[in-house]
């Protein structure tokens, strides 16, 4: 005990650190339970520090972006949280190649692509997420994702940097080989194409438009289940009725019946239970199992890939 105390205080150095602290507070839904240790690190040697003390204390490991994708329970998460915020923005383009470390926000990286006259991003206005959570989750909108214009991805292995080639990343609907292995991702480089900066605003500003009727404001992670094979979950969700549908202070948005709302005092066992009422009604009326989008970490989240790494 005395030694792990001793680690956490020479761990301070380089970074800030919070113990027994609220995740709702960097998580968009603003709901979830403390977390034993969230870390910020100053650089990538901190970082590397992180994982080694997470290593050695046996804790587990989960790296987080905005947030905009991830619950924590209402019960404590045991082990280390860590964020990028902390480290050195970087954001350069050659040619038409863009490099931006894992932190940078998507809106940021596509007014700056637009800047550029470099197209590919047009899709990711309005999207709140970090580009390391983007790639994690392959996040796409408007018949884009990531997938598209990835070309190779920085990683933070087993204590050293690589970078993975887009080939090798196994993007899917909403996943990368990233959710299944722990990596943490540092930086990502893009490919875009060259397109007019009149042609880029107009596609953002339309998209921005839709996001804007069909999208409500307020505390949620989005989409929270991933579409079904050729259809969509908002779409069975309000068939079902449940547009409205509340528990405690979590409420099926009125405007789209896939986003979950917390009203202002919501609880994550508020969130679970109307998902598991929306997943049992959908069964019952289209006889189609709703899979989660979001991940709620303790629930759905894969404990393998945030066991100590080697
Ligand atoms: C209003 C709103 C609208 C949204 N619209 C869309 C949309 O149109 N399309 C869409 O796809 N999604 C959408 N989302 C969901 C969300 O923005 C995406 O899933 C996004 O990719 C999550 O990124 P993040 O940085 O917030 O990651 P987080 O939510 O913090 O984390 C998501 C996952 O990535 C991992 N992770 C994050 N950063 C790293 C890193 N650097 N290294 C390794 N692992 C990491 C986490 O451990 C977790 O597994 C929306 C959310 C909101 C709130």
């Amino acid at each position: 005990m005395i030694g792990k105390e001793l680690v956490k205080k020479r761990l301070l150095f380089g970074i800030e650190k919070y113990e027994d602290v609220s995740m709702s507070s960097f998580c968009t839904m603003r709901v979830g339970g403390k977390a034993e240790m969230v870390c910020f690190p100053k650089s990538i040697c901190a970082l590397k520090r992180v994982c080694k003390f997470a290593r050695r204390e046996k804790m587990r490991l989960v790296t987080i972006g905005a947030g905009s994708n991830l619950l924590f329970g209402d019960d404590e998460f045991f082990g280390v949280v860590v964020g990028l915020k902390n480290l050195k923005p970087v954001i350069k383009s050659r040619h038409n190649l863009l490099y931006c470390s894992a932190q940078t926000m998507l809106s940021r990286i596509a007014e700056f692509a637009k800047e550029k006259e470099l197209s590919g991003l047009e899709f990711a206005t309005g999207i709140p997420a970090q580009v390391g959570g983007a790639v994690v989750m392959n996040a796409g909108a408007f018949g884009s994702s990531m997938a598209d214009i990835v070309r190779r991805v920085l990683v933070l292995c087993g204590g050293k940097t690589k970078w993975i080639n887009a080939k090798d990343c196994r993007f899917g609907y909403r996943t990368s080989i990233f959710k299944q292995h722990e990596m943490i991702v540092l930086g990502v480089e893009l490919c875009l194409t060259h397109r007019q900066k009149d042609e880029i605003t107009k596609t953002m500003i339309a998209y921005s438009r839709r996001r804007q009727v069909s999208q409500p404001k307020g505390f949620s992670c989005g989409s929270v289940f991933k579409n079904p094979p050729e259809t969509y979950a908002g779409f069975l969700i309000e068939k079902a009725g449940l547009k409205g549908a509340r528990v405690g202070g979590a409420e099926i948005s009125s405007k789209h019946a896939n986003f979950i709302i917390n009203t202002g005092n919501a609880t994550v066992k508020d969130v679970k239970d109307l998902i598991k009422l929306v997943q049992t009604v959908v069964f019952e009326k289209f006889s189609i199992e709703l899979q989660l989008e979001i991940e709620i970490i303790g629930e759905n989240y894969d404990d393998t890939r945030r066991l100590p790494h080697t």
